[in-house]
């Protein structure tokens, strides 16, 4: 009966957070094990070995039909294992970028391919069964801190969760709650801080291990020794992945193997850091104006 009990309990927490609105569709689609809206293509595969190869050919997009693009012909091939930071003014597309690799949105014009194949062709599922998100606004459901992280991998057992929760630098604060593991997050005086949620959702990409993560990386400030304990996670999770953040921090910038420059048309400029500085166009400008500080 458990087994049967549970994943009701779940889709009934589903449904609440969703009829109180707390969470906008990308959002709701962080742990996409939900059933998306798009349906498959009759030909669609399921993925076998995912290395984790990405590109964007000729790609355009808008949200809506009579406005302008929000990405124009973006040409982008991010390697396996590849680490690319997404800079940009805020409202030039990086977040859009990263949402259409998960397909939460379609085209318009162009293809994404993940290890060559048109990500349409590919079962929504097994698509994003590859990709695993944090994002600045963690998603929490109501249960017990295990069963958060397990919405990673919905039949891990208790010491996946707990390793998963070790490389995330979680496990310590998790065994200080009241019932460690087992506490109730939604109980009262549960009360977990901005760090500490992240680095739940990051133990639930560790315990998903998908080849691709994309992340969008913080602008508020975490307390100081929750941002160290985040970085860390963080990069230890980026590590042998395909990884493309959208970021804010100097540290992160400087750290990306590719940095990609989008403005209101689509790729300004490419390239790292250095090579960036020293052409002396947006990122100079960028790097120059807020990043250096
Ligand atoms: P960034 O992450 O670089 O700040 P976004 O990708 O969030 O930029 O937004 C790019 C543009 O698309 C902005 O003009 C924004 O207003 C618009 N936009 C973002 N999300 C939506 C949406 N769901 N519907 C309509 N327009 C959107
Ligand atoms: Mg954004």
């Amino acid at each position: 009966i458990g087994i049967i009990i549970e994943p009701i309990q779940r889709l009934v927490n589903f449904a609440r957070l969703y009829q109180e609105g707390i969470t906008g569709f990308d959002r709701f689609m962080e742990i996409m094990e939900i059933e998306p809206d798009i349906q498959d293509s009759p030909n669609a595969i399921e993925l076998e070995q995912v290395r984790g190869k990405l590109e964007f050919v000729h790609a355009s997009f808008k949200y809506i039909e009579e406005h302008q693009n929000v990405l124009t012909d973006v040409s982008l091939q991010i390697d396996v294992g590849e680490y690319v930071a997404i800079v940009g003014a805020s409202g030039a597309g990086k977040s859009t970028l990263c949402s259409l690799i998960p397909r939460f949105y379609e085209l318009n014009e162009g293809q994404i391919l993940l290890d060559d194949r048109d990500i349409r062709d590919i079962r929504l599922r097994s698509l994003r069964k590859n990709i695993g998100i944090v994002q600045q606004d963690v998603y929490l459901f109501a249960g017990t801190v295990s069963d958060n992280i397990r919405y990673g991998k919905m039949d891990a057992s208790k010491e996946e969760i707990v390793e998963a929760a070790k490389k995330a630098n979680a496990h310590d604060f998790i065994m200080k709650l009241p019932d460690g593991y087992d506490t109730d997050i939604g109980q009262r005086g549960v009360k977990l801080s901005g760090g500490q949620k992240q680095r739940l959702s990051i133990a639930r990409v560790f315990l998903k291990n998908p080849p691709i993560l994309i992340f969008d990386e913080a602008t508020s400030a975490l307390d100081n020794e929750s941002e160290k304990a985040v970085q860390n996670s963080l990069e230890r999770l980026s590590d042998n992945r395909t990884t493309l953040v959208i970021a804010h921090r100097l540290s992160t910038v400087r750290n990306a193997q590719r940095i990609v420059v989008l403005n209101e048309n689509g790729i300004d400029e490419q390239g790292t850091h250095e090579e960036l500085i020293a052409l002396n166009g947006t990122y100079a400008n960028l790097y120059n104006m807020h990043l250096k500080s």
